[in-house]
């Protein structure tokens, strides 16, 4: 399944790696035109290359999704350069993380500032030129820990619980227009951010996973995809997980 032809120009943050690098890698061998978006054009060299190499062209941009002004300035770089903005993938995140009782206010608020603000900003963001154009697709990057929880996470899983309340408000607000609006919950993927855990805790956290092997970035990638495609064209405000059943129990 191809995407939409009228829905190709897609921007994606957090394109320069990870599940983010595979979505610009994935849509673009399925015929769109990827706006991707990291803290430096310099990081994104590599998923430039890819994406030409799928024979997709690609728009490379920078800043901290934090803030409004980076959003604002992403969208006014496409509709310069392709006329509008069909599709948004807001994927870009980070982790502090630490036990409650030790993280300080700082970490709360940047996580909180990034993964959730940062959606905020790109959504609002994209809504005036998707409305104009009477349809959009917006997938925000969960995180299965959203519903669960997770100890030492509690600033991460705050941030990725509001992106489920955004996106079905988005939703609501939004589906006159044909603008769909969902969230992609990822489980374990092996990227830089689940690298950073030990062995012992990776293995720990394979056991609970149905399929028993952590996700890729592709895996992800294909579900991002299934939502921005034809087929998912009557789904909106859903929270689809891709976590290999770890959410089972
Ligand atoms: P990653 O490998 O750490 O990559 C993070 C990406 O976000 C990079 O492209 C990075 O750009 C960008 N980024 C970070 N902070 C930014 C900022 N302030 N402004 C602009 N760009 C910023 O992460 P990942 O594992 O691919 O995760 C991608 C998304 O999936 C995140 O939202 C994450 O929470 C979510 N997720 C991941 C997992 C997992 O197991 N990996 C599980 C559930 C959910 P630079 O290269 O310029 O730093």
């Amino acid at each position: 399944m191809s995407l939409n032809p009228d829905q190709l120009r897609i921007l994606v943050t957090g394109a320069s790696r990870g599940i983010g690098k595979a979505i610009a890698i994935e849509l673009a061998s399925r015929g769109a035109k990827i706006a991707g978006l990291a803290t430096k054009t310099a990081n994104l060299a590599a998923t430039q290359a890819a994406v030409e190499a799928a024979g997709g062209e690609f728009l490379a941009l920078e800043g901290d999704i934090s803030v409004p002004e980076t959003a604002q300035a992403a969208v006014k770089a496409m509709v310069d350069a392709w006329g509008g903005v069909d599709g948004l993938v807001a994927n870009a995140g980070i982790t502090r993380d630490n036990l409650l009782m030790r993280m300080s206010a700082a970490d709360f608020e940047s996580v909180v500032q990034t993964n959730l603000g940062g959606a905020f900003h790109f959504l609002k963001a994209v809504t005036r030129p998707m409305m104009k154009q009477k349809s959009g697709r917006v997938v925000l990057v969960g995180s299965v820990v959203a519903a669960t929880g997770n100890p030492g996470q509690a600033n991460y899983c705050a941030a990725k619980a509001g992106l489920h309340g955004l996106a079905r408000s988005a939703a609501l607000e939004l589906g006159s227009r044909n603008i769909t609006v969902n969230v992609v919950a990822p489980g374990f993927i092996q990227t830089d951010m689940t690298d950073a855990l030990s062995e012992e805790q990776r293995a720990a956290m394979a056991q609970k996973i149905a399929l028993k092997r952590p996700g890729t970035p592709e895996d992800v990638a294909g579900a991002v995809h299934f939502l921005l495609s034809p087929s998912g064209a009557y789904i909106t405000g859903q929270v689809l997980l891709v976590d290999g059943g770890l959410s089972l129990g």
